[in-house]
């Protein structure tokens, strides 16, 4: 993945890394279908979010987890 796709993605999945940074991981909705609770998993300093709707997902070290 480049880094430009990594920056659309992280446009795209704004809403919900701001919603981890404040602290608030149980509100989270799916950009693309809408499904909500999303998948978080922590791998040491890498978060993953995923949605099990539609396989959409985002990796990366994230801040405020
Ligand atoms: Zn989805």
């Amino acid at each position: 993945m480049d880094e430009e796709a990594v920056e659309d993605l992280v446009i795209v999945w704004q809403d919900v890394l701001d919603e981890i940074a404040a602290g608030r991981p149980d509100n989270l909705r799916c950009p693309y279908c809408g499904r909500t609770p999303l998948k978080v998993e922590t791998e040491g300093r890498r978060t993953r979010i995923g949605c099990d709707g539609c396989g959409k997902y985002i990796e990366g070290a994230f801040g405020g987890l």
